[in-house]
């Protein structure tokens, strides 16, 4: 099928219900970053992400608000996850909604197909059913309310009643793919990451997978069963189309063949809806599964437990407004190892942000330059002949090269960042070493000052090149200063070190300039009572032991979810109908 040159990433689509918070912003730079890598290394590259528009739960909402689903829809695309991709910079190459009919008409055409290949059949089905969770719950996924539902059962994410639902629906023959997916699962090794997200998904697929519910019948919005539109399609099988309907499945084979397979990019709440379900989706209609499954990490607010005002409040551009949107992407994908769960404090953010950006990174780029503008009069010199400690330089110039694409290749984004920040050590250390302010009071040490400078502006140009994807406006900035030949983002970033200037560099503004009221109180430096509109996660209790937030809360189904990823899709299909 695919060739598979093609480096297509995704992030989930995001819930409408609610508004961005850093855990979506978080999974969007990361997939951001991946995606201007590859796609300055000169491989194809397209990135998708969108919203996620269907089911009750947005009804319900939209119903609250007094407008209706699609207003509803509308008016959080435009003024919430829009706006979310300007302020952290996100160079997406497309944004599909749910409600586009490039996406509707395909999900009815690869539910037909799967109908008329016989892997959908319809069945009785009684179960509890959480609106909040959007999802049937098992016995063992209730537990006693308290307060005004005492004496009922109750979600255990939501603490709110269940409703008792009896229907007769279309099922899934999802029980067909346990062996496929194991065997998918063996042959790949990497088809899930990180390791501990795959052994997860490994041992619940092994206890043998139940068939999927995939209508509902009590409401009506979403998209109507082509062969009985008194279904609307499920949620989750509806949203996870997305991956292709926008990669043109059904009305663009040739768009789809040179895209499909995606690389996608999960919160690890719902690594099992895209590494379980949906490969088995793929399988049923005949389709490639994805290239990789990435479940990354939940971002924790200092060891705390999550609560509304605290990192559910927190507003992208709560951070981005004192600190920018380069620092907020350089943080979250340095500070957190990629996959891993990560702590969030505006102490560590404001400290990293003054020693490695502000100091390490932005003091040595201005340095570098107002010394070649001082001595040179802007003219970056020619080199004399080189020592040793030049040579370093250029090695370690070369080699973070390698080892920075090489961690990419992994999706190791915070591997990828402490490689490249091995050159700015080095260049740091090279200046203090070299002192070219003592060896501009000699006039017979002129020659080693070019080459000292030469050599420093040299890898200042390759750190430009590599901090690209990541810090796009400094790196931007940086490169003019520098007289770099074209545009940034078209130099090739594997071969960065041959970076072209026009020989002149031209003063550089700070690139992170100092920010002076990082404290407690009223300022960013506060986690308390946020402007921002507070979403209303339940804090829930999930089976990890310290109490968290999910990076990609609500990543796809809402900050309540995560643990509907965690619970085998719940169905008790009993007398089957031949279809
Ligand atoms: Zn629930």
């Amino acid at each position: 099928m695919s060739d598979g040159s093609s480096f297509y990433i995704t992030t989930p689509i995001f819930y409408v219900n609610d508004v961005p918070h850093i855990g979506h912003a978080y999974t969007e730079v990361a997939a951001d970053v991946l995606a201007r890598w590859h796609r300055q290394a000169g491989d194809p590259t397209w990135f998708l992400t969108g919203t996620d528009e269907h089911g009750q739960k947005i009804l319900r909402t939209a119903t609250a608000n007094g407008v209706s689903p699609k207003e509803w829809a509308d008016r959080l695309v435009e003024t919430a996850w829009q706006p979310l991709l300007k302020t952290i910079n996100i160079s997406n190459d497309d944004f599909i909604r749910t409600t586009d009919e490039r996406h509707e008409v395909n999900v009815q055409l690869f539910l037909q197909r799967l109908f008329d290949a016989g892997y959908i059949y319809t069945g009785e089905y009684e179960g509890f059913y959480c609106v909040g969770c959007e999802e049937y719950k098992q016995p063992s996924d209730l537990v006693d309310g308290t307060g005004q539902y005492e004496g009922q059962q109750v979600c255990a994410i939501h603490s709110k009643p269940v409703e008792l639902l009896q229907e007769r629906n279309y099922f899934f023959r999802m029980s067909d793919f346990t062996q496929p997916l194991l065997d998918l699962y063996e042959a790949n090794p990497t088809f899930i990451q990180p390791e501990s997200v795959r052994n997860e998904i490994v041992s619940f697929v092994k206890q043998g997978l139940t068939d999927l519910s995939i209508s509902r019948q009590t409401f009506d919005w979403g998209i109507k069963v082509p062969w009985d539109d008194t279904h609307v399609v499920y949620v989750w099988f509806d949203a996870l189309l997305n991956y292709i309907t926008a990669a043109g499945y059904g009305y663009d084979d040739e768009k789809f063949e040179k895209l499909w397979p995606a690389t996608h990019i999960v919160g690890k709440d719902i690594a099992r809806f895209h590494a379980v379900i949906w490969p088995a989706m793929l399988m049923a209609a005949g389709l490639d599964v994805p290239k990789q499954v990435f479940g990354h990490g939940w971002l924790l607010v200092g060891g705390e437990k999550m609560s509304k005002s605290k990192l559910t409040g927190i507003a992208p551009n709560q951070i981005t407004d004192t600190f920018g949107s380069d620092a907020f992407r350089y943080y979250f994908m340095s500070a957190i190892n990629f996959g891993q769960d990560g702590s969030f404090s505006w102490e560590d953010l404001s400290a990293r942000y003054q020693a490695e950006l502000a100091n390490g990174f932005g003091n040595l780029a201005s340095r570098v330059i107002a010394m070649v503008n001082r001595y040179f009069d802007g003219e970056i010199p020619d080199p004399g002949i080189s020592e040793g400690a030049d040579e370093r330089v250029r090695t370690v110039e070369r080699r973070v090269v390698d080892d920075a694409d090489e961690a990419i290749s992994r999706l190791a984004i915070h591997e990828a960042l402490s490689s490249i920040w091995e050159l700015v050590d080095e260049l740091n250390g090279y200046i203090t070493a070299q002192e070219p302010w003592a060896l501009a009071k000699k006039p017979e040490l002129q020659d080693r000052l070019k080459t000292v400078l030469f050599t420093a502006i040299r890898g200042l140009g390759t750190l430009a090149v590599l901090l690209s994807p990541v810090v796009p406006d400094a790196a931007a900035k940086l490169w003019t200063a520098l007289g770099g030949v074209g545009d940034i983002t078209d130099v090739a970033l594997r071969t960065a070190y041959h970076w072209e200037t026009d020989g002149k560099v031209w003063p550089l503004e700070p690139l992170f300039p100092r920010i002076e009221t990082i404290e407690g109180g009223d300022g960013p430096g506060s986690q308390s009572a946020p402007d921002a509109p507070a979403p209303a996660p339940a804090p829930g209790t999930p089976a990890a032991s310290a109490p968290s937030t999910p990076a990609a809360a609500d990543s796809n189904r809402g900050p309540e979810s995560r643990d509907a990823a965690t619970k085998a899709p719940a169905v008790h299909a009993v007398a089957p109908d031949a279809s």
